[in-house]
C-alpha cells in the first residue's frame, strides 16, 4: 500500500514572523578571513631575520606556506561548521562555494610547503632532496605523521575537482571527504614540534590552539549536539506524502512546538527520514510552505535515488531534521516591492516566501517559469495566495523555441515588471538558469545587492 495522497492540506495555523537574529556580512566575514592571513604572515615576520642565501629563501617560502596552510585548514573547517551567524547571513551555498574554492588554495599550500621546506632543508643541508626527505620524515619530529596527512588533504582535494567529484555518489564523496577530520589530527602536532614560530613562542601557541579547539568545539556542537538535542526536543514524523505532480511529491512533517525551531520561509532543512534504507542519507530540502507550529512541508523532485525514495515513505517514519539553514530569507528584503522568479522545482523556497513576506496589494510578483505544463506545481495554490494578498504571478511555461523568446531577458522583463530596479529580487532554479537571471537583472539595472539567490547544488 502506498502512502501516496492527493495535494497537501492547508495547514490550519500559522507561526509568528521570526524574530531578528544575527546575521554576519559576508564582506565582514572574509576582511576577517584576510586579517587572520595577514597575522599568520607576521607572525612569520617577525620570527625571521635575515634571508640571504636560495636555501633561506625556499625554507622561508616553506614556512609561509605550512603557516597559512595550518590556517587555511581551519578557516575551511569553520566555513562547514554550520555556525549559525554564518548560516542565515551567507546562506550554505555561498559558504559551500567559498570551502570549495579555499579549499584548491590550501591543497595546493599544503603542497608547496611540503616541497619547499624539503627542497630548501636540502640545499641547506648541501644534500640531495631524496636523502633529505627520509631524514625529515625518520628524524623530525611528528613529520612523519604529518606527511600522511598532507597525503590525506591532497587525496580529499582530488576526490573533490569536479571531473572526480561527478563519478562518485554523493554519499561516497561526502563520507570521503571526512578523512579531512583524520588528516588534521595527523598534522596539527608537527606545528609545535618543528615551526620555528611556534617553538620559542608561548602565546602563539595558545592562540593557534585555541583557534583550532574553537573550531572544533563548533563542529561538535552545531553539527552533532544542537541537531540531537533538537531532534529530542521536536520529535517530527511524516503525517502524509502527496502527489503533486508527475514525479513531483509534497511530503508534510508533524510535530510539536515546531516554531521554536525559528524555520522562515526561504529556509531548508537537511531530512533524515528513519527507515531502513534512507537513515544514513541525509539530503536538503526547503520548506514548500511557511512554517507553523506543527508542521513543516517539502516538495520533492524525484531526481535520484534519495529523492525517488521519498515517495514510498509511510505515514508514522520518524524524522531527524538538521536546520534552519539558508539565508534566502524576508530579513534579505531591503525594498518595499518584491520579484520572485522561480524555474522548476526552484519554485519551494519560493512558494513559501511568496506566501509569506510582508506586502500589500500589488508589492509581491512572481514569475514562474517552467519548460513543460507537466512541471508546474502548486498552480492552484499559487493562484489562492496570489489572489489572497493582491500579488502578481505569471506563468512562463514552454521552451525558448516555441515560444519565439527568452521570456526571463532583461528587455523582457523589464517591460513586464513595472519599476523592475526598484524591487527585491529572489532567483531560485536550476544554476543556469539563475546565472542567466542574475545576468539580465545585472543588465537591467537592478543592484546587485538586491538580488538574493540560492543554488540546489552543492
Ligand atoms: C539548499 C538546497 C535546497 C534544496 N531544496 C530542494 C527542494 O526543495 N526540492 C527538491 O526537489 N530538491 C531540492 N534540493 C536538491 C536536492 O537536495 C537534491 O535533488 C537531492 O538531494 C538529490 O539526491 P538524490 O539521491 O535523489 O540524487 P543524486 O543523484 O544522489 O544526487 C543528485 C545531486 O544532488 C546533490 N545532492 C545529493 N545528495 C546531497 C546532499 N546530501 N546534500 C547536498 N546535495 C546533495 C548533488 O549535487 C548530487 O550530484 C535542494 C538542494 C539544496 C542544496
Amino acid at each position: 500500500m502506498t502512502a501516496l495522497m492527493n495535494r497537501t492540506p492547508h495547514p490550519a495555523a500559522r507561526s509568528a514572523p521570526a524574530p531578528a537574529r544575527v546575521q554576519a556580512h559576508p564582506n565582514a566575514i572574509l576582511a576577517a578571513i584576510g586579517a587572520g592571513a595577514v597575522a599568520v604572515v607576521w607572525l612569520w615576520w617577525r620570527d625571521t631575520t635575515t634571508i640571504s642565501t636560495f636555501g633561506d629563501w625556499l625554507t622561508n617560502a616553506g614556512r609561509v606556506t605550512g603557516l597559512l596552510a595550518g590556517y587555511g585548514v581551519v578557516i575551511l573547517v569553520a566555513l562547514m561548521a554550520r555556525i549559525p551567524p554564518l548560516e542565515r547571513g551567507i546562506g550554505a551555498d555561498k559558504l559551500a562555494r567559498w570551502h570549495a574554492k579555499g579549499g584548491r588554495y590550501t591543497v595546493c599550500l599544503i603542497a608547496a610547503h611540503a616541497l619547499l621546506i624539503t627542497w630548501g632543508y636540502s640545499v641547506l643541508a648541501h644534500t640531495n632532496v631524496v636523502s633529505q626527505t627520509s631524514t625529515l620524515l625518520t628524524s623530525y619530529p611528528d613529520v612523519l605523521m604529518a606527511t600522511v596527512g598532507g597525503l590525506l588533504f591532497i587525496a580529499v582535494g582530488v576526490v573533490s575537482a569536479r571531473a572526480v567529484r561527478a563519478r562518485l555518489r554523493y554519499e561516497t564523496w561526502f563520507y570521503l571527504h571526512l578523512y579531512t577530520y583524520v588528516a588534521i589530527a595527523l598534522a596539527f602536532s608537527h606545528q609545535f614540534a618543528t615551526g620555528a614560530e611556534f617553538i620559542a613562542n608561548r602565546p602563539a601557541r595558545v592562540l593557534w590552539s585555541a583557534l583550532y579547539l574553537a573550531v572544533a568545539a563548533a563542529i561538535v556542537w552545531y553539527r552533532i549536539v544542537v541537531p540531537l538535542r533538537q531532534s529530542l526536543r521536536h520529535p517530527m514524523r511524516v503525517q502524509g506524502v502527496y502527489a503533486e505532480g508527475p514525479g513531483v511529491i509534497s511530503i508534510v512533517v508533524s510535530g510539536a512546538r515546531l516554531d521554536r525551531l525559528g524555520a522562515e520561509s526561504g529556509q531548508f532543512f537537511r531530512w533524515r527520514f528513519l527507515t531502513r534504507d534512507l537513515w544514513w542519507a541525509s539530503n536538503p530540502y526547503s520548506l514548500s510552505e511557511a512554517p507553523t507550529s506543527n508542521r513543516l512541508r517539502i516538495t520533492v523532485k524525484d531526481l535520484g535515488e534519495h529523492s525517488a525514495a521519498l515517495g514510498r515513505l509511510r505515514p508514522g517514519t520518524r524524522v531527524f531534521a538538521e536546520g534552519p539553514y539558508g539565508a534566502m530569507t524576508s530579513a534579505r528584503r531591503s525594498r518595499r516591492k518584491v520579484l520572485f522568479i522561480a524555474g522548476g522545482i526552484g519554485i519551494t523556497p519560493l512558494r513559501a516566501l511568496f506566501e509569506s513576506v510582508p506586502g500589500g496589494p500589488g508589492d509581491v510578483t512572481l514569475l514562474y517559469r517552467a519548460s513543460n505544463e507537466t512541471d508546474v506545481v502548486f498552480r492552484a495554490e499559487l493562484a489562492a495566495i496570489a489572489a489572497q494578498r493582491g500579488a502578481r504571478l505569471h506563468f512562463l511555461v514552454g521552451r525558448r523555441a516555441q515560444l519565439g523568446h527568452d521570456p526571463l531577458a532583461a528587455d523582457v522583463l523589464a517591460a513586464n515588471v513595472p519599476d523592475l530596479r526598484g524591487h527585491d529580487v529572489y532567483v531560485c532554479g536550476p544554476d543556469g538558469m539563475t546565472g542567466s537571471v542574475v545576468a539580465a537583472l545585472r543588465t537591467a539595472k537592478v543592484p546587485r545587492r538586491h538580488i538574493h539567490h540560492e543554488s540546489f547544488e552543492f
